[in-house]
């Protein structure tokens, strides 16, 4: 059996006839740029998270950087975030003239220590930025009252958590604002990219509706009043239409990477040298849409052997450095979690495509691995 570690070709494939009938009936109507299909998706991301605004943008970078510029975020400014994010963090805080303050993970869920941010705030500090990776929300209360108690704001790198909640909550309800991105690998994927920015402000709304078309108005007009510096930063009209064909399946994706998730972890327990993420089915703080499925073993490098021998393809997410090791970057941090984290961490293949004999099979090769290893280590 051969199972590579991401399918691209099947995320089309899967619902081929579905989809040549919505592009051809977009494509039809003459719908490219900024059309009903863009405000059709911002209800449905509206509705299904439970916030009163959404903004479709170009990708989830750019969500970021918009929405710290809305945010009045600036030269002389701090932003707090964690040294396991993807690089798309720190580049929009410095493009948005601020500078990044990394701290470190906890060793629970590999995701930013909300008890270690407050030995990182100075008077510059302007907010706090956790990360969701692999679709599991921080725990966004202490990170919430942090902020209340030092008058930050928390914006939210939701790139890899749609549909995640923690205490019943989704992406934007804790934050002044949360950002999605529709990377054909995310959790919903789209043809190309694709991003969102969702807020309960509705100051922070209509300015990034502007910002996003070159600071235009509602009726797609720029007046000699606008007072915003906008850019091009539009969710394709097509990958709009894409996206709402996929949105009545979302849940059963999650449900599928649920399952998965589950069968990983209860195949997988027992084993000395192998450390699982938290198993969805005991976890009643955070509901976890696994993004990704992350495991870390300090066998890792033979892991990956074995499994890449068996047909099983695996990575290393952000080719396993911390962004506390961009050191030409000015990034350059201690951070012990962070790095024995990247050290040992792997992902193996997880999507809602996966068929049962796929997932037995890489369940049954990771398993004859640590049995053969695990106590010889
Ligand atoms: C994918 C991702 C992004 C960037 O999204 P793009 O749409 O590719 O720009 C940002 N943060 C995290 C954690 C991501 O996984």
């Amino acid at each position: 059996m051969k199972i590579p570690f991401f399918d691209w070709p099947e995320i089309y494939k899967e619902d081929r006839d579905k989809y040549l009938s919505c592009i051809d009936r977009t494509l039809l109507s003459g719908g490219f740029i900024l059309q009903e299909d863009v405000s059709k998706f911002e209800q449905n991301l509206c509705n299904y998270l439970g916030v009163k605004y959404a903004v479709g943008v170009a990708d989830g970078t750019n969500a970021l950087l918009l929405g710290l510029r809305a945010s009045g975020i600036g030269p002389g400014d701090e932003v707090i975030l964690p040294g396991h994010a993807f690089i798309a963090a720190a580049q929009s805080i410095h493009h948005a003239g601020a500078a990044c303050k990394l701290v470190d993970i906890n060793m629970h869920d590999w995701l930013i220590d909300a008890s270690v941010i407050e030995t990182a705030i100075t008077k510059k500090t302007k907010a706090i930025m956790p990360v969701h990776v692999n679709g599991r929300l921080c725990e966004m209360d202490s990170i919430r009252s942090l902020a209340q108690k030092y008058g930050l704001k928390v914006f939210e790198d939701g790139a890899q958590a749609l549909g995640a909640k923690f205490r019943g909550n989704h992406v934007g309800h804790y934050s002044d604002w949360g950002t999605f991105s529709f990377y054909p690998s995310k959790t919903l994927g789209g043809f190309g990219d694709g991003g969102a920015l969702v807020t309960n402000d509705k100051n922070i709304y209509e300015r990034v509706m502007e910002m996003r078309n070159h600071g235009a108005n509602e009726k797609k007009e720029i007046s000699e009043t606008t007072d915003v510096w906008g850019t091009n930063s539009r969710l394709d009209n097509l990958q709009a239409a894409i996206l709402n064909e996929k949105f009545p399946k979302y849940e059963s994706y999650i449900a599928r990477r649920r399952e998965i998730a589950q069968h990983y972890n209860t195949n997988f327990s027992g084993f000395d040298h192998l450390k699982l993420p938290p198993q969805p089915s005991l976890d009643e703080t955070n509901y976890d849409v696994f993004q990704n499925y992350e495991i870390c073993t300090p066998l890792r490098k033979r892991l990956r052997e074995h499994l890449s021998s068996k047909g099983i393809g695996t990575i290393v997410q952000w080719g396993g450095l911390g962004l506390n090791k961009l050191v030409n970057l000015g990034l350059k941090k201690r951070l012990p979690a962070t790095d024995l984290f990247f050290q040992q961490s792997a992902l193996l293949p997880m999507n809602h495509f996966l068929s049962d004999s796929q997932v037995d099979y890489i369940t049954q090769n990771v398993v004859e691995f640590f049995e053969a290893n695990d106590g010889a280590f």
